[in-house]
């Protein structure tokens, strides 16, 4: 267990937030790694004083971050955060997760984003874009509305070999992703459960090999 201190919190569109902590000497993780925060004090939230939040840092930052959803009537714990004052301190447990970088450079990679999902890819895409390394990556990303959109300079600067955003009423189908990048991909998906587990089951439908879906979801959200 680590102990990181509050730098800042930045309104990145409408309800979606960006916070920053101090990264704890010696606290490492890949890029793609989540992590979970919790608050130092106990508080009445009936999901617990921690949360798991995906890095949007990159390793070499010397800050650790992540974007999460503020609604208009958030958690206790969401709460706890925009009140947090620079020096507060946040607990912070080590870093896990499998949506990370493969070793092999070669193997083709598509990244499916429902909403904020979009940031389990930020921290990949920066570390290539540091280590000035090209790999084919074929991005879907799925947005309620336009004004949803997240890391849009981030996006634009990595050399994508796809980049289709699906805006609601439109939606993205395992048929389109199946038709549009090459069958030996690795397919990730990261969003809401209800988003990341419907497209799990239509890959597969489409003969799509369990170990060519790597994913993760957001909990406790019902939409992204
Ligand atoms: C591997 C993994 C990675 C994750 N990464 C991220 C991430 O990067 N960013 C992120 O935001 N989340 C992430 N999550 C999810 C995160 O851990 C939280 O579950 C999520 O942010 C919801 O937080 P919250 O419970 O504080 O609810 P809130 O976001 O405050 O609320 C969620 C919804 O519930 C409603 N709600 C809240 N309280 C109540 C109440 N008392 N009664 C009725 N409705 C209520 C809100 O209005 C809102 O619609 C991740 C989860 C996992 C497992």
């Amino acid at each position: 267990m680590w102990r990181a201190s509050f730098l800042s919190a930045e309104r990145l569109v409408a309800d979606v937030w960006e916070f920053r902590f101090s990264r704890p000497p010696g606290y490492i993780y890949l890029p793609g790694q989540y992590a979970s925060f919790g608050l130092e004090t106990s508080i009445h939230d009936p999901r617990g004083r921690y949360r798991t939040m995906t890095l949007t840092s990159h390793p070499n930052d010397n800050h650790v971050a992540f974007v999460t959803k503020i609604s208009e009537q958030p958690s206790p714990f969401k709460t706890k955060l925009m009140h947090m004052q620079p020096g507060d301190l946040i607990l912070l447990d080590a870093a896990l997760g499998d949506l990370v970088l493969p070793k092999s450079p070669d193997l083709p990679l598509v990244f499916v984003a429902g909403g904020i999902g979009i940031a389990s890819y930020v921290s990949m895409l920066q570390d290539l874009i540091t280590r000035k390394e090209e790999r084919p990556i074929f991005l879907f990303y799925a947005l309620r509305s336009a004004h949803e959109q997240i890391f849009r300079g981030l996006l634009d600067s990595y050399p994508l070999q796809l980049k289709e955003i699906a805006i609601a009423p439109n939606r993205l189908t395992a048929g389109q992703i199946k038709s549009s990048v090459p069958p030996d991909a690795l397919i990730y998906l990261s969003g809401s459960q209800r988003f990341v587990e419907g497209l799990q089951i239509a890959l597969e439908q489409l003969r799509t090999p369990r170990g060519q879906i790597v994913f993760d979801y957001y909990d406790g959200y019902t939409d992204l």
